[in-house]
């Protein structure tokens, strides 16, 4: 269905945390898969990463990973103790060359899960993040992880910074809830159900070409 769409659409799976998930994940019509070796130490993340890389080439599957790790929780993703490590700049550039991925997930103070006090102004590492570009380069597409919330502005700072995918999830959404919060008691739920769904779409559609830029270049 994604794929008869009139734009490029692909399909992800985000946040592949047990191996075995991988291993099914490479078996299905995805496009791209986020491995989640977030868990393991660096030497068994990279050999882990490459190993999945090796066979998603065969499926003409992307992978994208993380190094370091996130703070939070994202609905979906085990309460396991996410103490966040930052991403190193040098290791990262290592990390890549020797597992191959594709895409990279930095963890320079993004959060899964709501921003505290200060917002994501307060708890980003930008200057990290501008190293990690640097050592990276073009080459390797970054990904934002930890967008809620996140205003347009620092969502445009992060593509300044090599953010090429951005992971929009709870931010966009906030349109869905609230028109299903005022219509829900007196409309009835087929109208809540589509007028909710319309709602959405704005909320998308804005992102895409206020924030991305997106428009017109599919
Ligand atoms: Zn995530």
């Amino acid at each position: 269905m994604a794929h008869a769409a009139s734009v490029p659409v692909a399909v992800h799976l985000d946040h592949c945390i047990e191996p075995s998930d991988a291993d099914l994940a490479l078996e299905c019509a995805f496009d791209s898969i986020m491995v989640d070796g977030s868990l393991f130490d660096e030497e068994q993340n990279i050999s882990y990463v490459k190993s999945v890389v090796e066979r998603a080439k065969a499926r003409n599957i992307t992978i994208e990973a993380e190094l370091g790790r996130m703070q939070g929780n994202e609905v979906g993703l085990s309460a396991t103790d996410l103490n966040a490590v930052w991403t190193d700049p040098d290791r990262a550039a290592r990390f890549v060359q020797e597992s191959g991925v594709h895409f990279l997930a930095p963890s320079f103070g993004n959060v899964h899960g709501p921003y505290p006090a200060g917002g994501a102004e307060k708890a980003w590492q930008i200057e990290r993040l501008q190293r990690i570009y640097k050592a990276l380069g073009d080459t390797t597409p970054l990904v934002l992880h930890g967008t809620h919330p996140l205003s347009d502005d620092m969502v445009r700072m992060a593509m300044a910074n090599g953010m090429v995918k951005i992971n929009e999830n709870r931010t966009i959404r906030y349109g869905y809830h609230e028109f299903i919060e005022a219509e829900c008691k007196s409309t009835d739920l087929i109208r809540v159900q589509e007028g909710a769904v319309e709602a959405y779409c704005k909320g998308v559609q804005r992102f895409m070409v206020d924030v991305f830029g997106s428009a017109g270049k599919a």
